[in-house]
């Protein structure tokens, strides 16, 4: 099969070189024997959030292997993304009504988005609840023809109400007219008639979040914050969100740092539309107290090379959740050789086996115990580093992901 490299992406075989010849070997076969399909991906944001980070990293990389692939785009009214985010809100379990009017502003900007599906697409994926209803739009004949996945990377912990006209019942009639979903656990499957699929997350080794990086690049990155790269540094790159719990990170620094010399680097988001968010940053500046060993960055959203060089400077990974969908900070940790210290829930204990690859934490106490453990113990850190990313290279990396999906697509066109 033809493997044809885009200019401005990494070469296939470096992908080849970092998984070895069995996995690559086995995706080629999948692509071979998909020779000639289609392939459509449509999302809502082609910059910025986890979903977009995928589709850069996944379109070309599809194309590269020689299956046609486009990436569309819906495009809406702010108002529409307001909606939107209250039901991704409801949908994570955390209430939201639902007007008649809201209800009107979505399918509003369905129609607006009517002709999105390629006519000669063969199987289309579609992302997230925003472009959910475009299904409604095809013809009994396109839908006999074509494909339909819908990939929800929503933590979906609301089964919907049987209620005729909820939020939740236009959901579930919608999903159940795609020929499968595909969620990213076991612990997120709906109760709905849709034949699923479980592909959970993945990065991008080869990304400028995960490339390697020369070392001259990372200091140059911790003199530019004021970071002493002597000092052991503990770090948690993480929204300013309360479920990201950065308070309890620096309440459990303050203990480890009683009894060892360190710094905390805290790198979060500039780019918060979310009020919230500020609340949270206000929180956490006010229990730093000033201390110049805690490190609060404040990054623009294009970081990702910064944000590399911080957690491979870094001693010891945390991320300290109360609650989390999968964690790709986790993964980006242990990828870079990271132990990782985090919170036991949502997917971050399908990352971390406790006391091999990192430690599973609930308390600020227990958090603190174990990083001071890790930073006593360089020796044990470098040994579960080296374990989390072989861990990563087997299970979490877009090669993957890749794989997965297409053993999705060749069940349900085959
Ligand atoms: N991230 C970033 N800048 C920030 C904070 C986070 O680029 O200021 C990235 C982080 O590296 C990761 C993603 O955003 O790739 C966060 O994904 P995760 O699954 O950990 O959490 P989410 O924000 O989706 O809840």
């Amino acid at each position: 099969m033809i493997v044809t490299d885009l200019p401005g992406y990494p070469s296939l075989r470096e992908y080849q070189r970092i998984v070895g010849t069995k996995q690559f070997s086995a995706i080629e076969e999948l692509a071979g024997r998909l020779s000639g399909v289609r392939l459509q991906e449509i999302n809502s944001t082609r910059y910025g959030g986890g979903v977009s980070e995928i589709l850069i990293s996944y379109v070309p990389f599809l194309n590269a292997l020689g299956l046609e692939t486009t990436w569309s785009v819906m495009e809406a009214e702010p108002a529409f993304f307001d909606v939107t985010k209250t039901l991704h809100n409801f949908l994570q379990g955390r209430g939201g009504g639902f007007s008649p009017a809201m209800i009107e502003t979505y399918w509003e900007a369905q129609r607006q988005n009517e002709g999105l599906i390629e006519d000669d697409s063969d199987v289309v994926t579609i992302h997230d609840p925003q472009p959910l209803g475009l299904v409604e739009f095809l013809t009994n004949r396109e839908l006999e023809r074509k494909r339909l996945l819908w990939r929800c990377h929503v933590q979906l912990e609301t089964v919907p109400t049987a209620t005729v006209g909820s939020i939740g019942n236009i959901l579930r009639r919608l999903v159940e007219k795609y020929h499968a979903g595909v969620f990213s656990s076991f612990q997120y499957l709906p109760l709905w008639n849709v034949p699923s699929f479980i592909i959970p997350p993945f990065i991008d080794p080869l990304s400028e979040k995960n490339r390697d990086l020369p070392l001259s690049e990372i200091d140059a990155t911790l003199a530019k914050y004021g970071i002493d790269p002597e000092k052991p540094i503990v770090t948690q790159v993480s929204r300013y969100d309360v479920f990201k719990d950065p308070v309890g990170v620096i309440q459990a620094f303050k203990k480890v740092r009683q009894k060892m010399p360190c710094q905390l680097v805290l790198v979060g988001g500039r780019a918060c539309d979310d009020p919230e968010c500020f609340i949270v940053l206000r929180e956490v500046r006010e229990t730093a107290e000033d201390d110049p060993e805690i490190h609060i960055l404040d990054l623009p959203p294009d970081s990702h090379r910064e944000i590399n060089a911080l957690q491979r400077a870094s001693d010891v990974i945390v991320q300290k959740s109360i609650k989390e969908g999968f964690g790709l900070t986790v993964t980006e940790g242990l990828w870079k050789e990271k132990p990782v210290v985090a919170g036991s829930v949502g997917g971050i204990p399908l990352q971390i086996r406790d006391g091999w690859n990192g430690y599973l934490v609930s308390t600020i106490r227990e958090t603190a115990d174990r990083i001071l453990h890790l930073l006593r113990n360089p020796e044990l850190a470098v040994e579960m580093g080296a374990r989390g990313k072989e861990f990563v290279r087997e299970y979490y990396l877009l090669t993957r992901g890749v794989q997965d999906h297409l053993t999705a697509v060749d069940q349900v066109v085959n």
